[in-house]
């Protein structure tokens, strides 16, 4: 199985060459189509095993493939349970963007609200969150989700143990209509509160589980 046995852009599969990496591995070769076909995804793999590239591949290609950009953005929403981890994915997702002419931006806690205000006036494609942050900018009407196109939980098990369901739930809530699609990825499934969650934000989702000990 290579990369280019997959319906992906010319310029993702450069993007990939610069960044050295030569063979999709199992929850890539897993997750990819699913996240192209446009169905959801509840998908677990162990740390390390290339979750990240599992989603911002169909995510990339979902907006490259648009033939007319609208006026809804953001298209793609990340959201991540730390600072530390969604500046490790924004890093991976500007090297996939860096070919093409959309917009990143990463919406964290900590950092300056006006700034990243003014940040999202500017109509990023994609945004990378952690997920108290967005709700706050959400209730400002600093961001729109009602042309949301894809929401993908990275690390879901650790949001959900770092209290973030209601904000989870607000965020599904703002971007609720029939065109999303959502991908869910944790670490493990064995999060009590996993299932339910995901019950509420997916419709009738793939499942991929690599290397699950059952
Ligand atoms: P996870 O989210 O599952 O913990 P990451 O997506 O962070 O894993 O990937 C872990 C490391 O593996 C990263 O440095 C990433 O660049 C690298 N990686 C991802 N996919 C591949 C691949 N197909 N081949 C080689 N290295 C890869
Ligand atoms: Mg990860």
């Amino acid at each position: 199985m290579q990369f280019s046995d997959f319906s992906l852009d010319k310029r993702l599969l450069t993007s990939l060459e610069h960044m050295g990496i030569e063979k999709p591995t199992e929850i890539q070769v897993q997750s990819i189509p699913v996240g192209l076909s446009g169905r959801d995804l509840m998908a677990s793999s162990k740390t390390g095993s290339g979750k990240t590239l599992a989603f911002l591949l169909p995510a990339m290609q979902r907006v490259i493939s648009k033939k007319a950009l609208s006026k809804r953005d953001p298209r793609v929403l990340i959201l991540l349970p730390t600072r530390e981890l969604a500046t490790q994915v924004y890093s991976q997702l500007r090297l996939l963007v860096a070919n093409t002419q959309y917009k990143a931006m990463k919406i964290l806690g900590g950092e300056n609200f006006n700034d990243q205000a003014k940040g999202l006036a500017r109509d990023p494609h994609f945004v990378v969150a952690t997920p108290g942050r967005l709700a706050d900018h959400l209730k400002q009407n600093h961001l729109h989700l009602n042309g949301l196109e894809l929401l993908i939980l990275d690390e879901a098990d650790r949001m959900l143990d770092l209290g973030f369901a209601d904000q989870l739930r607000a965020i599904n809530k703002a971007a609720d209509h029939k065109r999303r699609q959502t991908l869910m990825f944790s670490a493990t499934l064995d999060h009590g509160d996993i299932n339910e969650i995901a019950g509420e934000l997916l419709k009738e989702p793939e499942h991929v589980s690599i290397g699950a000990s059952h």
